[in-house]
């Protein structure tokens, strides 16, 4: 069987926030905008969001599944729970072992706040490629600029806007896209795109001079762009994007982004944005495992044909299907009803269902490869950091330990 979406057409990713940021109602506006619920409320206005709630509920899936999954301009994006309160630490860092790329979510007027340096700092500890959305741009008090210098500051971060917002608080009206060189007017109907417009003649000075200034800055990171640049060569916008991933990738540069989630505002382009910007599976280093019988390193090989590897990154006890295993798959392929080592606890265990979580429905799976993220059912000595692999091949995924709850969803 063919794969879907390629390895290089996927998207493991985190939304980490600050309490109160956004992180719901920007979730909530991606499945919605990615086609996966057709109803949104307003995380704290009507009693939409409440209903959508409910029937959520009824049906025992919400988008805090541990990992929802989500399709955007032909990619499928994994969305990874990534709790960003203090108390879940721990929680935190397991998420963040499983995951290729994070956007992090601040709000416009608070800026940076003690949280978002707890987790940005445990993101550098596990590498993990960012970009940033500065949210909720229509509050009073709102200032894009600020909390860029804040995250330069505080967060020790090299961010580059690749977005200027035009207007704020009220008057947050759209972004210029500082990269494609128009502007965005955002549309008041709900789902629809809005079509690039010229840039307005009273900001084209200021955004050339921030555009100017993104080209040097992502030529700087490339040695090739960097010679084109003094020489006064044009950089077109394929080499910027790419050398921007690649800065991206490598955590060098930090895009950042605006918008306001609760007003449908910017969700979209941040989309784009995770497709531009944030690293496949391909595009991360290799992950190195233990073989128990050696003690040697293991380096595994993100392919399809290479033996079975996977981390189990929670436990979920699901009154429909029962406990659920979330894995992480890093190499290899698993069908369905075959049988797994758990190389942490030393036992065979063997995979029932499989399934992949979307916002409003489970979907069984026949398999899984490398680079999946899914929930498997069946798995009964498995706990939050186990390895589960190929018998032939053992190995152990580095494993952060910590006492596992077994989460019940009432
Ligand atoms: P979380 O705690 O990070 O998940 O944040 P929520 O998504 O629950 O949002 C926290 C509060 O901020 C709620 O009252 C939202 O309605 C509000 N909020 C979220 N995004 C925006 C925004 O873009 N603009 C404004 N004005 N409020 C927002």
């Amino acid at each position: 069987m063919s794969r879907e979406y390629s390895l290089e057409r996927t998207r493991n990713i985190g939304i980490i926030a600050h309490i109160d940021a956004g992180k719901t109602t920007t979730t909530e506006r991606i499945l919605f905008y990615t086609k996966k619920i057709h109803r949104m409320g307003e995380v704290h206005e009507g009693a939409a969001t409440m209903d959508w709630m409910v029937q959520e509920q009824e049906r025992g899936i919400t988008i805090t599944a541990a990992a929802t999954t989500c399709f955007w301009l032909d990619h499928r994006i994994n969305i990874i729970d990534t709790p960003g309160h203090v108390d879940f630490t721990a929680e935190v860092e397991r998420s963040l072992r499983v995951l290729d790329g994070g956007i992090v979510i601040f709000d416009a007027v608070a800026g940076v706040e003690p949280q978002s340096e707890t987790v940005w700092r445990q993101a550098n500890k596990y590498n993990v490629p960012r970009i940033c959305f500065v949210n909720k741009m229509d509050r009073v008090g709102a200032d894009f600029w600020r909390t860029i210098q804040m995250i330069r500051d505080r967060l020790g971060a090299n961010p580059l806007p690749i977005q200027l917002p035009i207007g704020a608080e009220s008057d947050f009206k759209g972004f210029i896209d500082l990269i494609e060189q128009h502007a965005v007017i955002f549309l008041d109907e709900l789902g629809t795109r809005p079509e690039p417009t010229p840039i307005p003649a009273e900001l084209e000075e200021e955004a050339k001079r921030h555009r100017d200034a993104l080209i040097e800055r992502v030529a700087e990171t490339d040695e090739e762009l960097t010679l084109k640049y003094l020489e006064g060569e044009e950089i077109t916008k394929d080499e910027i994007r790419a050398a921007l991933r690649k800065a991206t990738i490598a955590g060098t540069l930090v895009p950042v982004l605006c918008g306001s989630s609760l007003r449908n505002k910017g969700v979209q382009a941040l989309l784009d944005a995770v497709v531009a910007y944030l690293p496949s599976p391909l595009d991360i280093p290799p992950p190195v495992g233990i073989d128990p019988n050696t003690g040697e390193q293991v380096t595994l090989t993100v392919a399809d044909d290479a033996p079975f590897s996977a981390l189990a990154f929670k436990i979920v006890s699901d009154p429909f299907v029962g406990r659920l295993a979330y894995l992480r798959v890093y190499s290899g392929t698993l069908t369905k009803g075959s049988s797994v080592e758990n190389t942490t606890k030393g036992k065979t265990e063997r995979i029932g269902r499989l399934l992949r979580m979307h916002a409003n429905h489970r979907e069984d799976i026949d398999e899984i490869r490398a680079g999946d993220i899914c929930a498997a059912v069946g798995l009964r000595n498995t706990f939050t950091g186990d390895t589960l692999c190929d018998p032939q091949h053992p190995v152990i995924l580095e494993s952060i330990s910590f006492p596992e709850p077994v989460i019940e969803i009432a």
